[in-house]
């Protein structure tokens, strides 16, 4: 008798049932400064040729939510790189090395702080919209929207005003919000879904996957105290081996 044949696993689509994600990461000033939210300059291209390196592409706010909820793919490792509070490094520093290694980016900025000292200008942010880059709302006085919460008039200026002015100024849609300081409510949800943002950002550490509601995005944070094993490691490409030791700058010449 011949032994029975090996049953056929069933064939499923990987994609059906499976959870969509991708790694967002959030970052604040780069530059030289003394606590975590500083990622030097020297570290941050460190990372962005890493990812280039690795085949990772950038992917926008609405490709990243049309595949999570199913209606497009994802490109081979996505990753979606923002960054918060308009500061003028992010045009002076950030940007022209996105470009360099062929990264985009999101920026999220306050509208009151715009054309402020050590902030961007409406200027620099049309050009870095005009080069690819998303610009994208961070309320208008980057209040704590859970207290603002208090006042329904004020949640809603924070929220509608930031997103008109930002529209007015950059002549384009402005559909995603980041919460200051990752500070938010259910009635700061309902708010921000009545204005018209289809997504937002927290500051809840994680990737962003489809079994996530949109309003309630998580993200990695980098911070300037990262290896960059320790940045592989959170973006999914471990540096495993000799090749650690290489990155990490350990092991003996
Ligand atoms: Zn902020």
């Amino acid at each position: 008798m011949l032994p029975p044949a090996p049953v056929d696993p069933v064939k499923v689509p990987s994609s059906v049932g499976a959870e969509r994600k991708a790694p967002v990461l959030m970052y604040h000033e780069i530059g030289d400064g003394q606590n975590e939210l500083w990622v030097s300059e020297k570290n941050f291209e460190a990372q962005l040729a890493f990812l280039e390196e690795r085949g990772y592409h950038s992917v926008t706010l609405p490709q990243l939510q049309a595949a999570l909820e199913g209606r497009a793919e994802l490109p081979s490792h996505p990753i979606v790189l923002t960054f918060d509070d308009g500061y003028s490094s992010h045009y002076s520093t950030a940007y022209p090395l996105l470009r360099k290694h062929g990264f985009s980016g999101v920026f999220f900025v306050y509208t009151s702080g715009v054309g402020r000292p050590n902030s961007v200008t409406w200027d620099q942010l049309r050009e870095m919209q005009a080069a690819g880059m998303e610009i994208e709302s961070h309320t208008v006085h980057h209040v704590d929207l859970a207290v603002a919460s208090a006042h329904p008039d004020r949640l809603w200026r924070e929220l509608a005003d930031s997103r008109s002015t930002l529209q007015a100024e950059l002549g384009a849609p402005v559909e995603y919000l980041c919460y200051p300081a990752g500070r938010y409510n259910a009635k700061v949800l309902e708010a921000a879904r009545r204005v018209g943002y289809l997504a937002a950002f927290t500051t809840k550490p994680g990737w962003t996957t489809s079994a996530q509601d949109p309003l309630q995005w998580r993200r990695v944070r980098v911070n300037r105290s990262d290896t960059l094993t320790g940045f592989a490691a959170k973006v999914g490409a471990p540096i495993t081996g000799a090749v650690a030791e290489k990155a990490a700058g350990g092991g003996r010449s």
